[in-house]
């Protein structure tokens, strides 16, 4: 079975998980919406981030900050100063591109060794690059391009009515420094104490210059964030700590080994601020792309926002008696690309019996859309049925289904991820009793109905 895009894009819009944005007037490019079943599945993904990095976690407590933001905060942050893309288009064929990513398509192709990623060159390093090996244009290939210009990836709208720069402001670009600039208020009201952390969820926006790969790379999308404060000296430890225990999360949630990768950023690549980076990459039809980006950001983001906002943003430690600017641990995770990535890891096309294909999308039960798919045999059964629809639906999302044969219903459910339907029959009128059919074995278990809830009670636990 190849899996490919076109047939995830495809099954994601034919079945309510995801539209392209704006579609009744042609679209709006790299916007998507998501559907019925997709708000369900990114609403679950992002509870399962939120019980296991906030609930249930003992060290760490959630925020929901404002995106827009005095644009102070962008300044500290080194959003306003140092937030860019290096842009050039070609003269010829006029395409416009990221010249870091034109160089390391070309060193990949070409396997020129580039010790890490363009990132942190100079622009007349990539300029010389680009001349030194002649780099073609990969729309037109010709070699012909202009200078290397800085591109700001802050969206800036006005506060209010009138459109001067003293009321410009930007939709944040990531949810991390309303986690900054509330650390004094959280560490107050929660009474925490070192080590602890602050979580959030949320839209950010970045003007991209090469948005693609359908939710893979987009304007405006969510970030999951976790900023994790700690003594100095401990961060390393910490940071071996949220890295594992964001691989962990993702295997729990049935991402499998061979489909995940992490990438230890090498000294080079580092920001000039972060003592370790690991990306944890997943293997994308597409091919390999960044999920969750861990970092080791020391004391640098509290520092600038000390300086610049002149306010104290250091931890006094009562039992030490000592007083340090916490160091910070990231992990920062996109709530649409890790969407993505459940959705790629899920499908699958099965052969079950001669020639017959049944197309399943194997969710974990606790990110699955539906939970559980009511199933009458036939629409004369349909009054036992809703009972049952009735009782489940005030726990579960459930999906009532009396239209169709049973077979195609079950492939329906199937194709949805749905891991565990209900058949209402003629017996369990008389024996209470309903068959429960799983999705991946397509095996059958026979329940009597008053049993249901405790049947089904961990059955979406993870
Ligand atoms: P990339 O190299 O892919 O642009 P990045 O290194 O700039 O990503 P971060 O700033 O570390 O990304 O953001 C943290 C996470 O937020 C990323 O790992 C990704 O999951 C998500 N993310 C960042 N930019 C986008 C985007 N444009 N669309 C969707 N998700 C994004």
């Amino acid at each position: 079975m190849e899996k490919t895009m076109e047939k995830i894009v495809a099954l994601a819009k034919a079945r309510g998980f995801v539209y392209p944005g704006s579609e009744i007037y042609g679209g709006l490019a790299n916007t998507w919406d998501y559907g019925n079943l997709g708000v369900e599945l990114k609403n679950n993904v992002k509870k399962a981030w939120w019980q296991k990095f906030i609930t249930s976690n003992p060290y760490n407590v959630g925020v929901d900050c404002a995106i827009l933001m005095n644009p102070q905060t962008w300044v500290a942050s080194g959003h306003l100063g140092g937030f860019s893309d290096p842009l050039m288009d070609c003269k010829e064929c006029h395409e416009r591109f990221r010249a870091d990513k034109i160089i390391e398509d070309f060193a990949e192709e070409n396997n020129i060794e580039l010790n890490g990623s363009v990132d942190g060159w100079s622009q007349e390093q990539m300029m010389n690059f680009i001349e030194e090996h002649k780099i073609p244009c990969p729309t037109c290939g010709k070699h012909n391009f202009t200078e290397i210009r800085q591109f700001n990836l802050m969206f800036k709208t006005f506060q209010g009515v009138t459109e001067d720069a003293k009321n410009t402001v930007y939709l944040r670009p990531e949810t991390a420094q309303g986690i900054f600039v509330n650390f004094k208020n959280v560490q107050r009201t929660s009474r925490k104490k070192i080590p602890f952390g602050i979580g959030q969820v949320g839209k950010s926006f970045r003007n991209e210059i090469t948005p693609g790969n359908f939710t893979f790379r987009t304007r405006e999308f969510e970030q999951m964030e976790l900023e994790f404060f700690c003594e100095p000296d401990t961060d390393l430890e910490w940071f071996a700590y949220w890295k594992q225990f964001c691989i962990d999360w993702l295997q729990t949630l049935g991402i499998k080994a061979d489909e995940m990768r992490v990438r230890d950023h090498d000294k080079e690549e580092l920001s000039f601020y972060s003592k370790a980076t690991t990306d944890i990459e997943f293997l994308f039809p597409f091919g390999w792309g960044e999920l969750w980006g861990i970092a080791d950001r020391t004391d640098y983001d509290l520092s600038q926002h000390a300086n610049v906002s002149g306010q104290d943003l250091s931890y006094f430690d009562d039992q030490k008696n000592t007083k340090y600017i916490p160091y910070v641990i990231e992990p920062s995770l996109g709530a649409d690309r890790v969407v993505l990535a459940f959705l790629c890891a899920a499908y699958d096309e099965e052969e079950i019996g001669e020639g017959d294909v049944r197309t399943v999308l194997h969710f974990h039960p606790a990110l699955a859309p539906v939970k559980i798919g009511i199933l009458p045999l036939s629409k004369k059964l349909n009054e036992g049925a809703e009972k049952i629809y009735e009782q489940l639906s005030q726990k579960y999302n459930c999906e009532f289904d009396d239209r169709g044969n049973i077979g195609k219903r079950y492939r329906r459910q199937d194709e949805i991820g749905t891991p565990f339907c209900i058949t209402y029959d003629f017996d369990s009128e008389e024996d209470h009793c309903v068959t429960v059919r799983f999705r991946d074995s397509m095996e059958q278990e026979r329940v009597a109905i008053d049993q249901l809830d405790s049947y089904f009670a961990d059955k979406f636990d993870f």
